[in-house]
């Protein structure tokens, strides 16, 4: 039998590769651009006719080609940016296998027009289906043009690959985005036929996204946090988006060494730094940029995906995700509500409660902090940190169940300090002064602020505070057990034993005292100071349930899901009727939680009325 291997000739080879390399006019535009970038453009022009079906255009002024090098440009695996193996693990350019121009030429009309600087003529090339059919000298500009005409005229079935317009136009725009991200300094346009969608002028990042994203009406920068952290291992810069601004579709973007990356384990630390701060279907929008060492990623995988594997993953995981939940952490100590402080008290935002013990009940009465002649002396400011020297020093803070950290169901005893108006305020009232609170139809508290109008859902927000009092007194080991006079017994389902066992330590350090009788019998001895008795079977069911369902393995995350458990059953209802002074006191509470947009179980807590917004309506 003869031989019947045989090399392929250059043409069906280069369509091969094709296949590989360019998939839709998207992928020829991604090319081009970074091509263009290579060559060191600093102004970019893309057109394309018919979603790039018929024409994709892209004009650059970097530094051209000459008439040798335009030739060699379309043979496959000829680049001029790497030279060795060697080369690939230090590589600064997008391109480097040689294939793109070889592959778009095997599937398309294309016509090349380049001038390098110095020379006076430039060079015209006419190239389809990997056959050239013009080579002339030409006057042109400096530069690079690429008329792509036709892709795919000799594959049909790649050509009926191909989806709708709209869809081929959105995979475009994605790609161009992804570059125009990422170069910033190079000024980008983009027409649709004659439609210009796109003018970007050079800029630096933040500019950059708001052209991109932006409006008129929509400012993107005040939506967004700085982020930053470097060290030996990577350089994080970037935004993110400012949780109150979470959409159900975001713009999310890495980048690492200037080039696009997608990465599902990266983009999980983000989103867990985020964790209670959006609602579960909302996403936040972010922009970071990755600089590590080249030799430390794997850009090399497969020219048109986008992953890209890195030596130290785990720990850039860590570095990135503290490096969020620090942005995010800053911001949400800065009040994200601007309560009408003129005249009022102050309250220390970055408080927390166990740094913090109320001044005793004797006050001076003559202060009075709402007089508006009146300056508070910078001692008596001072004072409100009192205890935090002290809790320092001491390995149990002094927080007794009567004291501030407790919300009592009936809003009593405890918060002097936060609800600190004196006496006289609070009967004679001093209206210039005085926020009034406001209950509407005992579900939401309606407040006046600087701004608007702010409404708060009465029972989220107890939610919220008193899902950080059951988490406090948890980290702080007082929490506060009420014996019950009559013993609750819950009989469980055999796999509810099983679980129980991995709740039995966190449900103590809640205040849960309970006994393991026979057959699966619990007997609940005493219950979390704030939790009505008769919620307890469905609780320890629920709680149960949970862990079952989501296989919680930390003791941490055991122990937030006990507090959110707890403080959704013993949180006011809404139809309570709240008093003055309990609005005031929840209000005051919320303000001093360390999330207080959202509910653990990530629902909105507080919504404003903006002054422009009531204007718009009269
Ligand atoms: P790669 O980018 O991987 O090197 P390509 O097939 O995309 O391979 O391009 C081949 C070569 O053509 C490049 O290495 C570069 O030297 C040259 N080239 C392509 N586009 C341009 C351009 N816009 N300006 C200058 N040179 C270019
Ligand atoms: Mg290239």
């Amino acid at each position: 039998m003869s031989d019947i291997i045989h090399l392929l000739p250059d043409a069906v080879a280069n369509q091969i590769a094709a296949g590989e390399v360019i998939q839709r006019p998207a992928s020829v535009i991604k090319e081009l651009v970074e091509n263009a970038i290579d060559a060191g453009a600093t102004a970019i022009q893309i057109v394309i006719k018919d979603a790039g079906r018929t024409l994709i255009q892209v004009t650059d002024n970097g530094f051209g080609m000459s008439e040798t090098d335009a030739r060699m440009a379309f043979e496959r695996h000829a680049t001029s940016k790497i030279q060795n193996a060697d080369d690939l693990f230090v590589l600064r350019t997008m391109g480097f296998r040689g294939e793109a121009l070889a592959s778009i030429a095997a599937v398309a009309q294309v016509e090349l027009r380049t001038r390098k600087h110095d020379d006076e003529l430039g060079v015209l090339i006419e190239i389809a289906g990997t056959r050239i059919f013009k080579q002339e000298t030409i006057q042109c500009v400096a530069g690079t043009t690429f008329f792509i005409k036709n892709l795919f005229f000799n594959v049909p079935a790649r050509r009926r690959f191909l989806k709708s317009d709209n869809v081929e136009k959105s995979h475009i725009l994605n790609e161009f985005y992804r570059m125009v991200l990422v170069n910033p300094a190079v000024e980008f346009s983009f027409f649709d036929g004659d439609d210009e969608l796109y003018r970007l002028p050079a800029a630096n990042l933040k500019m950059r996204i708001d052209n991109v994203f932006g409006s008129s009406k929509k400012r993107i920068p005040q939506q967004l946090l700085n982020i930053e952290s470097s060290s030996g291992l990577v350089d994080i810069i970037g935004f993110i988006g400012k949780p109150e601004f979470a959409q159900k579709s975001a713009q999310q973007y890495f980048f690492v060494n200037g080039r696009y990356m997608r990465h599902p384990y990266f983009h999980k630390a983000v989103m867990l730094a985020y964790n209670q701060m959006i609602q579960a279907n909302e996403n936040p929008s972010y922009f970071i940029y990755f600089e590590v060492d080249p030799q430390s990623i794997d850009i090399n995988i497969h020219p048109t995906k986008t992953e890209i594997k890195f030596e130290n993953e785990q720990a850039i995981w860590s570095i990135l995700s503290a490096t969020v939940k620090e942005a995010l952490g800053k911001f949400n100590v800065i009040p994200s509500i601007d309560f009408d402080s003129e005249g009022a008290l102050e309250i220390p935002l970055n408080v927390h409660p166990e740094n913090v013990k109320p001044p005793q009940t004797s006050f001076n009465p003559a202060y009075n902090p709402f007089s508006t002649s009146y300056k508070r002396p910078a001692l008596e400011w001072e004072k409100l940190y009192d205890g935090f020297e002290k809790t320092a020093n001491h390995s149990a803070p002094e927080i007794k169940p009567t004291d501030s950290l407790h919300f009592e169901s009936d809003f009593g005893s405890g918060f002097e300090f936060f609800d600190s108006r004196p006496e006289q305020q609070k009967i004679a009232g001093n209206e210039e002064s005085y926020t009034a609170n406001f209950q509407f139809k005992n579900r939401y508290i309606i407040t006046s602020i600087k701004s608007g109008m702010l409404i708060i859902d009465q029972q989220r927000a107890h939610f919220r505070v008193l899902y950080e009092h059951y988490l406090l007194a948890n980290k702080l080991h007082i929490a506060h057990s009420q014996q019950l006079i009559f013993p609750e017994s819950i009989a469980l389902r055999h796999e509810e034993m099983l679980c129980y066992q991995q709740l039995e330590d966190a449900l103590k350090a809640y205040g849960f005292r309970i006994e393991v009788a026979e057959n699966s019998l619990l007997l609940v001895h005493g219950t979390p100071a704030l939790l009505a008795a008769s919620g307890v079977e469905a609780l320890i069911h629920e709680m149960l349930d949970n862990v079952q369902n989501t296989g919680l393995v930390t003791a941490e995350s055991v122990g937030e899901k006990i507090a959110l458990l707890l403080a959704k059953a013993s949180c006011i209802q809404v139809g309570q009727k709240l008093s003055a002074e309990e609005m005031s006191n929840l209000i005051d509470r919320l303000f001093a939680c360390e999330n207080n947009n959202y509910t653990p179980d990530g629902k909105k807590i507080h919504t404003t009325l903006t002054q422009e917004e009531m204007l718009a309506r009269f």
